[in-house]
Formats: C-alpha cells, sequence, structure tokens
C-alpha cells in the first residue's frame, strides 16, 4: 500500500511550528509495511487541499492528513475531504454528546462551532478523540479507473498529543486490517560502525532483497539496521525475520548491542543490576550525561552509587586525587588523567567499576596534537585499569559529547 501524508495548516508553511506529525506518522507507516510516497503541507485553503489530495490519489491508495479538523472557520480538512470523497456531512448524535460533556467538563458553554464539530461524513468510520474535541475519521472511494479498488483518507487533528493517542487506539488497528498481510519488524541497534560502512558488510543480504528488507539509517550516533518481513502469518513474519538476525549477527556481530530497540544506556543498565555491579563515574567533559542516561532506567539506585562532574583541574585533584603532576605533565585530556579519575571514583565510592571521561568537546578548545573529538574513558574493574583513546577530530560539541557518552557505554558492555 502506497500512501501520502499530507499536513494542513498555514502555521506551518510560516515556519511557526515544526511538522513533527509528519515524522512521526512516517515511521508508523513504515513499521507497518506501507510505503510513505509523498510529503505535502498546506495552507488552510480549500482549494489547494482538494487540489493536493487529488494529487496524491494518483499514486496512492492512502492520504492520511493531520491539522484542519477544529471548529473554527479556516479548519475544512472534513469539508473538502467530503467533497473529494463524494460524501456529504450529517450530524453525529454520540459525538454531539461527548462534545457536550467535555465542555460540561470544562465548564464552557457549547457554541455554534462546538456542534459543528459533531457534523462528519454520512459514511465514514469514526476515531474518537480522547484528547480533544475533534474526532478523526476514515473515508473511502473507488478508483476513477474503474478497476473496482478503492482509495482511502484518513484525516485527524492537527495537535500532536491527540494525533499520536487517536492513531495509536483507533488508526493504527484500521490500518492493520487494511493492509493485507502480517508485518513483523526488528530494530537492530549496533555502535562503533558507520552507516556506509555497516552497509558494505551487509550487502550480501541487502542486495536484491525482497522480504525479509534489510535497511541500515543513522540515528544519532548509532547506526541502526532495520529487519521487515510481511506474511500471511504474524509467526512467519517472525520466522522470516528471526532467520535473517541470525544472518546479521554473522556478519556484523562483534557492533551489535541491541536486538529490541533497547538503547545502550537500558542494556547496559539492565546487565549491571542483573549482574549486581555497583558503578560511580566522574564526568568532565560530557557533564553528567552519563549519570542522567544511567539515572532514567528504573531500579538503577540498586548499583548506581555516585556521579561525579569534575570540570576543573581543581575538582579532579580534590574529588578524585588525580595528581597535580599528572595534570601538569599529561594534560587533563590524557590517558594518564583518564586513568586517575576512574581509580580515584572507584577509591572515593567503593563501586565495583568506576568509569571516567575526559575530552575536548569542541568547537574550540583543540590543538593540533588534541583536536576538539579527543576523548578519553578511564575504566577501572577489579584490578583492571583501561582506557579508551577516541580521535574523531569533530567540530560539533553536541556530537562529541553525545558520542562519549555512548562510548561509556560501550566500554563497560564490552568489558563486562
Ligand atoms: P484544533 O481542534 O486544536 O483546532 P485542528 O485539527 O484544527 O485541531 P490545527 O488547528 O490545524 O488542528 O492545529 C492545531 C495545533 O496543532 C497547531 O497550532 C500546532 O500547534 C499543532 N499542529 C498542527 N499540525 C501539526 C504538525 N503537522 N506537526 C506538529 N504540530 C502540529
Amino acid at each position: 500500500m502506497k500512501a501520502a501524508l499530507l499536513s494542513v495548516g498555514t502555521e506551518l508553511l510560516f515556519g511557526q511550528i515544526t511538522n513533527t506529525n509528519t515524522v512521526y506518522l512516517s515511521r508508523k507507516l513504515n513499521a507497518l509495511g506501507i510505503d510513505v510516497m509523498y510529503h505535502f503541507t498546506v495552507g488552510d485553503n480549500p482549494e489547494r487541499l482538494a487540489e493536493m489530495i487529488e494529487t496524491s490519489f494518483k499514486d496512492c491508495d492512502l492520504v492520511i492528513t493531520t491539522g484542519g479538523l477544529g471548529p473554527t472557520q479556516d479548519d475544512m480538512t472534513k469539508e473538502i475531504a467530503c467533497q473529494v470523497m463524494g460524501d456529504h456531512l450529517v450530524m453525529h448524535d454520540d459525538i454531539l454528546q461527548s462534545i457536550r460533556a467535555r465542555m460540561l467538563s470544562y465548564k464552557r458553554v457549547m457554541t455554534d462551532n462546538n456542534i459543528k464539530q459533531a457534523e462528519m461524513p454520512s459514511r465514514c468510520r469514526i476515531f474518537y478523540n480522547d484528547s480533544g474535541t475533534a474526532p478523526g475519521f476514515a473515508l473511502d472511494r473507488a478508483k476513477a479507473d474503474g478497476s473496482g479498488e478503492k482509495q482511502w483518507i484518513a484525516c485527524m487533528p492537527g495537535p500532536p498529543k491527540e494525533m499520536t493517542r487517536m492513531f495509536e487506539k483507533s488508526v493504527q488497528p484500521w490500518l492493520e486490517e487494511l493492509a493485507e498481510g502480517c508485518l513483523f519488524y526488528r530494530e537492530i541497534r549496533t555502535f562503533g560502525v558507520g552507516e556506509s560502512d555497516l552497509e558494505t558488510i551487509l550487502m550480501p543480504v541487502i542486495d536484491g532483497q525482497t522480504d525479509p528488507t534489510v535497511a541500515t539509517y543513522a540515528k544519532n550516533g548509532e547506526t541502526m539496521v532495520r529487519v521487515a518481513s510481511k506474511r500471511e502469518t504474524a509467526e512467519d513474519a517472525k520466522a522470516a525475520v528471526d532467520k535473517m538476525t541470525g544472518r546479521i549477527e554473522e556478519l556484523c556481530g562483534q557492533y551489535i548491542y541491541s536486538y529490541d530497540g533497547e538503547d545502550y544506556s537500558q542494556v547496559v543498565g539492565k546487565l549491571l543490576i542483573e549482574r549486581g555491579l555497583s558503578i560511580s563515574c566522574a564526568e568532565s567533559c560530557t557533564g553528567g550525561m552519563f549519570a542522567a542516561a544511567l539515572t532514567d532506567i528504573p531500579g538503577i539506585s540498586a548499583v548506581f552509587d555516585r556521579g561525579l562532574v569534575t570540570y576543573s583541574n581543581q575538582a579532579k585533584i580534590d574529588e578524585l586525587g588525580v595528581k597535580p603532576e599528572t595534570l601538569e605533565k599529561h594534560g587533563a585530556v590524557s590517558k594518564e588523567t583518564a586513568l586517575e579519575m576512574a581509580a580515584g571514583v572507584k577509591r572515593v565510592s567503593g563501586s565495583d567499576i568506576g568509569i571516567s571521561v575526559t575530552g575536548i568537546a569542541g568547537p574550540d578548545g583543540g590543538t593540533p596534537e588534541k583536536p576538539a573529538g579527543l576523548v578519553y574513558i578511564g575504566f577501572a574493574y577489579g584490578d583492571r585499569l583501561e582506557c579508551r583513546e577516541i580521535k574523531r577530530t569533530l567540530n560539533d560539541r553536541g556530537r562529541n559529547r553525545r558520542n562519549a557518552m555512548l562510548s561509556m557505554f560501550d566500554v563497560i558492555y564490552r568489558n563486562i
């Protein structure tokens, strides 16, 4: 099934709001095995909206709109959808009752505009709105080519909270019915390999693929592999994905850390809890990002003792016992300092694991010998004291810091 996403709202065209609905829906439709062919945005203009829906139907069987379902004059998605699909609006009493109840609970008076919201296409499927007043709906029409096949439009409200809730509760189950076959997909997460390298490694399974499909994509400093299969039954689809996952593992298993979409902090956090390994950290360039990610995990208090942000040289000396000579001779961003930081935080906390990070986040502060992106991660565990050096020479502070944080999880994962 091929789909177009149509966002309605002049404020989107002015750049006043970011179109997060399209990002969300694209991901959801892809996961359902529906090909998203187009993203369109149109202002609050009836002619252009009608034209965009017709244009979308040239290539697609499904158009999903968001926005323009509200009660005001410029909200016209419902009327235009009816016009294009050959239907008309009728009053739906149950919707009128629920809008009345909602208004009452807000202690607001029902206006003519609110009443208008209870008018819906006569032969539509309604998607109720739990978090707002505008319901959504789906409507079909026969294709103009006389094939007897159908085309569908689904209209949802613009506010992301209302739209996502409606999608999950009502629209997704409807789409699952509509798209023949059962889809199963898995997101495999890797770290330490770029997207193009990973694609090259996986070429034997990417090349000539039909089902399952294998695709790599980069996201926030990591590379993901998405494996999807659509078969007659959910079991068949899962079995095909499992088999392909085995082949992927053979090809790039050393980079994989998660098979079910869990992020690195969750994977490592769970592992630490399972093994009963206590941990403390000393962070410089990440300024607490590692500790923040770790404390996102429920139950982490069983193993996480403390996270120190030791940004200045003095803090490294005072809190961790890093030797002033080490800082003077090798600098704050050095293997020697990272090792003393890790050993120091392990000693002061008494944790099983001490992990540290020190680096040049950039964009300034780098030198030819120590460029922005240079990071050292110290790891102290039992008698072991090790350091990983990361040389990325990237002038992007955000990416350098995130990569340093992820690398800390990677160091732990690889070592325990
Ligand atoms: P309402 O009943 O709230 O008027 P509506 O369906 O008419 O619902 P719009 O008026 O088009 O929706 O949009 C309401 C708000 O929803 C916008 O001001 C904006 O904040 C948000 N919104 C609309 N479309 C999008 C979008 N594509 N991405 C993110 N936010 C959006």
